[in-house]
């Protein structure tokens, strides 16, 4: 016979399974819900949504802070440095005005294109290992539940 223990434990041992980060850094990464894959984890451009519309994973204990700025530039830094070292070892010639057009267009575009990918992917990094209050919440939870204990 189940009693209030056992179910208690059960749900326990549930939110301690550990959580696929790959998986769920790929889904951020995409603009999705790193806990269903459903729901939209942005809804503005750079403004994680509160909680998922489809599962209800609470988002707002994320802490990206400047770690996606600084993905973005790591990664587009090498990313347009390799292309401009590239097109010059093959001798495609252009001129100067060209080039100094062309890269800082190409470099403002990839940072746009890439920062809110890299922070989604940074937020459901952060989901996956329980990080800032993720460890916590649950989509189970009351709304009683998380105010007398929003962590
Ligand atoms: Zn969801």
């Amino acid at each position: 016979m189940p009693n209030a223990d056992n179910s208690f434990n059960r749900n326990n041992s549930e939110m301690e399974q550990p959580r696929d980060w790959w998986q769920a850094a790929k889904r951020g990464f995409l603009g999705r819900c790193p806990h269903c894959n459903e729901g939209k984890l942005f809804g503005a451009y750079l403004k994680p949504v509160n909680a998922c519309e489809v599962c209800g994973e609470e988002m707002h204990h994320h802490r990206a802070d400047d770690a996606p700025p600084y993905l973005t530039i790591l990664f587009v830094g090498h990313l347009v440095g390799a292309a401009m070292l590239f097109t010059h070892e093959r001798g495609w010639t252009m001129s100067v005005w060209t080039e100094a057009l062309l890269w800082p267009l190409v470099g403002l575009v990839l940072c746009l294109w890439f920062l809110p990918r890299f922070k989604g992917a940074l937020i459901a990094y952060q989901w996956a290992l329980r990080m800032h209050g993720f460890a916590t919440a649950s989509p189970s939870r009351s709304p009683a539940q998380m105010i007398s204990n929003p962590a």
